[in-house]
């Protein structure tokens, strides 16, 4: 095992793997901009290191001062996090070449599943069901312009192959709205990730977000761990997740977690990743991306597997078989994830960084608080805008909800603004309770 890991990220997810290190008895480094200087990941390290300023491309984008961090204090092993330089091979192969063990999948693996449209084109040929669209990059206007017409059809989504984080998409409804979308797509994407390249495919309706974590070890064992339904999104944006999905069976998730696991064979895949699948309201499914990286909403499948995926992943990292087979893993009870964020829902949600106050968690059986806030902190305006996860167990979806509503409640942040009221609407909301919400559901509730 690692004698000592650098965590290149910051915030709840930082403090998080400096939690997994120190179960596994491995030395932490921290790192941090100058901006993050009382932040708590940077504190609860047994090193912490300054890699320069607060603008993410002069710290955690920072690669060499990262690099030369791990040098200096001989970490022999480097933790990206979710983020940032998680999902970038020359990174991955700037580690591999320093000597340095990157804690994820191999520079290639990334790279291939970073293009979104050759990553569908090797998924399709693995026989993993695609959204129908495109083959790969869309190459001219004349291309664009037959495929809607003769194959697609209306809507259509056109996405840049670079995309992420929900930049560089464009829903197209009619055909005289094709080619101003065509370059909107594209100019978004070279702002965004340097590279113009789009794909099509056919826009699905109403549908769900539902997405399989796989564990893969370097000796070509893989499984799946279950599925987590992220369509609480508002602008392609994650707000809750949970797991299992309501509209689950046992069937579909043999079927589809047989699909993640050859998704992930047929790119030598190894450590944690999550195939993210659209399904339509006759439960058909088809592979939107995958994500070569531990995910923000990791913990709920945490807690009905009974598996620590940050553990794991460095396990994996250093080589080790998985110590489990697909017959092994089990899924008990029901999980949810409020995503807690400093945040005016008020005003379009907009960030709102300041000085926390007053903090007060919640607690109690089968409540986990993923978090790097604390009385006296003051939230960046640099960074990500979300300060806390806050996740529940149950036996029941009945009773998870119940405690997740008591949770929310007792959950007190003063000093800045947060969506905990609007989580506890959310959660109160009849559609919810029901389970009837699709990605559409939080867009079509505020135009109400
Ligand atoms: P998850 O799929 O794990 O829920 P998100 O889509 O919420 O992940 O993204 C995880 C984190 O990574 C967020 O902080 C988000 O802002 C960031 N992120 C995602 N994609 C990109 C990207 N292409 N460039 C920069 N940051 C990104
Ligand atoms: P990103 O890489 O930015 O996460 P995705 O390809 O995962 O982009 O898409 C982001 C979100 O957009 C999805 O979670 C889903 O809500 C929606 N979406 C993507 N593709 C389609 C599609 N073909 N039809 C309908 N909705 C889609
Ligand atoms: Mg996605």
């Amino acid at each position: 095992m690692f004698k000592k890991v650098l965590i290149a990220n910051r915030g709840e997810i930082a403090v998080r793997v400096i939690r997994a290190c120190r179960e596994l008895g491995i030395k932490t480094v921290a790192v941090f901009s100058t901006a993050d200087r009382n932040a708590l990941h940077a504190k609860i390290a047994d090193e912490a290191v300054c890699i320069g300023g607060p603008a993410t491309k002069d710290s955690y984008l920072n690669e060499k001062a990262i690099i030369a961090a791990c040098e200096i204090t001989g970490a022999d092993a480097l933790h990206p996090g979710f983020g940032f330089l998680s999902e970038n091979a020359s990174f991955a192969e700037n580690c591999r070449k320093c000597g340095i063990n990157f804690i994820g999948p191999a520079p290639e693996s990334i790279e291939m599943l970073g293009d979104k449209a050759a990553a569908k084109a090797a998924m399709k040929n693995a026989g993993v069901p695609v959204v129908p669209g495109s083959d790969g990059a869309v190459k001219s206007m004349e291309e664009a312009v037959r495929l809607a017409n003769e194959e697609i059809g209306y809507p259509l989504m056109v996405k840049a192959s670079a995309g992420g984080g929900g930049r560089g998409i464009r829903l197209v409804e009619r055909p005289e709205e094709l080619e101003a979308q065509i370059i909107a797509a594209k100019q978004e994407a070279l702002n965004f990730f340097g590279d113009d390249s789009i794909y099509m495919e056919k826009f699905i309706v109403n549908p769900k977000h539902i997405e399989f974590q796989i564990l893969a070890d370097k000796h070509g064992n893989v499984v799946h761990l279950g599925e987590r339904d992220c369509s609480m999104q508002r602008r392609n944006q994650k707000v809750l997740e949970e797991t299992p999905s309501v509209v689950m069976t046992p069937e579909l998730r043999e079927k589809m977690g047989r699909a993640a696991v050859a998704a992930a064979k047929a790119c030598n895949y190894f450590n944690a990743g999550t195939i993210e699948f659209l399904v339509d309201n006759k439960n058909n499914f088809y592979f939107m991306e995958m994500n070569t990286r531990i995910q923000v909403e990791h913990p709920i499948t945490e807690f009905v597997t009974g598996i620590d995926l940050v553990k794991m992943q460095m396990k994996i990292a250093a080589g080790e078989e998985l110590p489990f087979k697909q017959e092994d893993i089990t899924l008990r009870g029901h999980s949810i994830e409020c995503r807690i964020n400093a945040e005016s829902p008020e005003h379009n949600f907009r960030p709102c960084p300041g000085k926390i106050t007053a903090l007060h968690i919640p607690g109690g059986p089968g409540i986990r608080i993923d978090s790097s806030a604390y009385q006296g902190y003051t939230i960046s305006p640099y960074y990500d805008s979300m300060i806390a996860k806050l996740i529940v167990y149950a036996p029941t979806r009945e009773e998870a909800l119940m405690k997740m509503k008591w949770a929310l409640a007792e959950f007190i942040v003063e000093g800045v603004d947060t969506n905990i009221d609007f989580q506890i609407e959310l959660i109160k909301d009849p559609v919810f309770e029901e389970g009837k919400y699709d990605i559409g559901y939080l867009g079509r509730r505020s135009n109400k």
